[in-house]
């Protein structure tokens, strides 16, 4: 066995090779750079590219790349070599400075919602120092932002960025009138937990389903599933643990700190957590490690599926995004403090996220939001659609005591006064583990539960930031120009506590009795859809409270919302385009094969003997024709309500005929084929079935 320590980050140009590699002088200024913004100096950037050139070529690189997260959701790369012409005839390998910090990806097709006319099509990268450069296959990969040239963010990260910057900046002025002056700034961590399943390469490639959309579109319930739990946390099959150790060697050599893995509830269906790092550099790594997660299935002969619901009646995949905020010096400002002061610190920033969650439900809602995840939330696997918070015992009867002014029965005092009394210390309970909520908090951090598997962790962070960042700038408003700080700050906190109780539950989130209650008695939200939710991103409270943190513009909120809606309308349409293909081409041919066979033995019977009984024959004949006539009939309306979407006038009206018609009518189709796969002969079924791929990898 190798020793991790020895290959941990080889791949990665960090701070140990940049202190290897660099003067002194080099390096200082570098560092202050990536750990206070400081503006870099073109000499500077100059020696970083060759110290970093040098590296990548002494490992084998050939090739640079600005590596980015276009609104795609998947990482996007062009490649340049480092190769320049020689006089003598022959190559140097350069790279400069120039290059380092500034790309221009020919990014005409990358979607910007109409921000970027093609005419000057070219938005260019610039390198984000704060997340270290590494080398993938040959090519040494420089982490990127992506931007107009009009300064419109097209991708995911500068927004990301932006709203860390928004949140640092009021953490800071709420944590200097807490006296903490020497804190320069503060970063949100995450640790995202990601989930997947694993199938054979081999019946991957018979199911166009999976290749064309990522899920399966067909498949009858298989005579076994999950129902008997044996799956979760189960013995891991040695073809997986082969996987599992290659997966995990390639990511630490990213120095990526993969952590823990584990089967997961569904058959197939595993884990994998990093420990937390910081937000940016926690989006960076989650990115790559789906694409290495990809790439080493396919040396296992194995694929990795990332989609939120391959399989229906058999749990989806979910990520679920642990978030906290720390301090330069260490500090986890959700972490319970030691004396009166730093506890009521504690609650004035735990108060800052409930208020936040109450307040942007729907940021929340709509950062989540994807045709594939539509599928889970909701369905009695994923946290529901509507947003709540889980505090825990413990510490809601803190808050409830403080709002009502009464005594806490877990402290010896009569009653709470923030900044005199100590709190208890709030453990990490691990004998009430409630897995239903959508935002958990757990001892010191908070875990939000509704992102899908595939998506990029951004979109969340960039919302959650925002909105905490927001009630901390209203707290901070206020305590700053207050005459008395403690009586202020305890009537804040009790004030926030009691217009937002709301939002806290702590009963079991999968009770339909709970989505009554949150809606009708509590006024929750309950967007189902992303065409529910995702208009929302342009509601006025929005899009003043992001825009004022200087998050988004306007401009670039109206392209983000197009964008996702575009995305949901694609995705959908692949997906009933995929299963009009599948029924006529190979489930109608296989069931009218299956039929023909049925009618051959049944006449071949009556050839031998008239009087030979062919029920069983013709009655299995007779309900195949009814369902090969229904899967014809649903074939052809899902295309007509397919092809009425051409006629919608903006995205907005398409998405909503999508979830209204186009869903429905394939839901019809699945129904009768899955019906038709569980009379067919298993000769003639013409793909795996859901038996075959769930438990298919030995
Ligand atoms: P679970 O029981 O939900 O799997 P774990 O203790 O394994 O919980 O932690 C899940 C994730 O939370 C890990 O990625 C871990 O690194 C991360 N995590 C722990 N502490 C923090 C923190 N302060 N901020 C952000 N993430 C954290
Ligand atoms: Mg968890």
């Amino acid at each position: 066995m190798k020793n991790v320590s020895d290959f941990f980050g080889c791949k990665v140009f960090d701070d140990r090779v940049m202190k290897a590699n660099l003067s002194a002088k080099v390096y200082q200024s570098l560092r202050k750079t990536i750990d206070e913004g400081a503006k870099l100096d073109i000499g500077v950037a100059n020696a970083v590219a060759a110290a970093m050139k040098d590296w990548a070529v002494d490992h084998g690189a050939t090739h640079y790349t600005h590596w980015f997260q276009p609104l795609t959701g998947v990482t996007a790369e062009k490649h340049d070599s480092f190769i320049s012409p020689s006089p003598d005839g022959g190559v140097i390998m350069e790279f400069s400075g120039k290059e380092l910090i500034k790309g221009e990806p020919d990014a005409s097709s990358f979607p910007s919602g109409g921000l970027r006319a093609t005419f000057e099509a070219r938005g260019y990268t610039a390198w984000d120092p704060t997340s270290y450069a590494f080398i993938k296959g040959n090519t040494l990969c420089i982490p990127t932002a992506f931007c107009s040239y009009g300064g419109e963010a097209l991708d995911k990260k500068t927004p990301l960025l932006r709203s860390m910057e928004a949140l640092n900046k009021q953490a800071i002025r709420i944590l200097h009138l807490f006296g903490n002056d020497d804190v320069k700034c503060v970063r949100t961590s995450v640790g995202p937990e990601q989930e997947y399943f694993l199938i054979t390469k081999e019946m991957y490639e018979q199911r166009r389903d999976l290749r064309f959309t990522g899920r399966t579109l067909f498949g009858a319930k298989p005579p076994k599933g999950q129902e008997m739990d044996d799956h979760y946390f189960g013995v891991i099959k040695p073809r997986v643990a082969a996987y599992m150790e290659e997966l995990n060697e390639e990511l630490w050599k990213l120095g990526i700190l993969a952590k823990t893995e584990h089967n997961e509830v569904a058959p197939a269906q595993h884990e994998l957590a990093p420990i937390y790092t910081t937000t940016n550099i926690a989006t960076d790594h989650n990115q790559l490690t789906m694409e290495i997660m990809q790439k080493v299935a396919a040396k296992h002969g194995l694929v990795c599926l990332l989609h939120e619901k391959p399989f229906a009646g058999v749990n989806g995949s979910g990520k679920h995004n642990n978030w906290s905020l720390a301090t330069d010096r260490g500090v986890n400002l959700l972490s319970p403090g030691e004396t009166p002061y730093e506890n009521a610190q504690f609650l004035l920033f735990l108060c800052a996220v409930i208020k936040a969650v109450d307040d942007y439900q729907d940021l929340l809602r709509l950062s989540v939001a994807t045709a594939g995840n539509d599928h889970r939330l909701g369905a009695n696997e994923a946290p529901p659609a509507v947003i709540s918070i889980f505090l825990g015992e413990e510490l809601n009867a803190v808050l409830e005591a403080i709002e009502r002014g009464t005594p806490y029965a877990g402290t010896e005092k009569t009653q709470m006064k923030l900044g005199v009394d100590v709190l208890p210390k709030f453990n990490r309970d691990t004998t009430d583990r409630n897995r239903t909520s959508p935002f958990a908090f757990t001892g010191n951090k908070f875990e939000f539960r509704m992102l899908g598997s595939s998506n990029s962790i951004a979109c969340a962070n960039i919302m959650l930031n925002s909105a905490v960042a927001e009630s901390l700038k209203i707290y901070a408003d206020r305590l700053e120009k207050a005459e008395n700080f403690e009586d202020v700050l305890h009537e804040m906190i009790r004030k926030t506590i009691k217009d937002h109780k709301h939002v806290i539950f702590n009963g079991n989130g999968y009770d339909d009795t709970w989505i009554k209650e949150a809606v009708e008695r509590r006024g929750l939200l309950n967007y189902r859809t992303t065409p529910d939710c995702m208009p929302h991103l342009l509601d006025e409270k929005n899009v003043r409270m992001l825009t004022s943190h200087k998050v988004f513009s306007e401009a670039e909120l109206k392209s983000r919302c197009e964008i996702m809606l575009e995305n949901y309308c694609k995705t959908v349409l692949i997906e009933a385009n995929t299963m009009i293909d599948m029924a006529r081409t190979e489930i109608a041919p296989a069931v009218s094969a299956y039929i023909l066979e049925l009618a051959n033995t049944a006449s071949a019977k009556k050839a031998v003997n008239a009087s030979i009984s062919c029920g069983y024959e013709e009655g299995l004949l007779k309900k195949l024709a009814r369902l090969e006539e229904q899967i014809a009939v649903k074939t052809d309306e899902l295309e007509e309500t397919a092809m009425r979407l051409t006629g919608a006038e903006d995205v907005e009206t398409e998405s909503n005929m999508i979830r209204d018609a186009v869903l429905g009518k394939m839901g019809e189709l699945r129904v009768a084929c899955d019906e038709a796969e569980t009379m067919t002969a298993k000769k003639y079924w013409p793909f795996p079935t859901y038996g075959d791929l769930l438990f298919g990898v030995k």
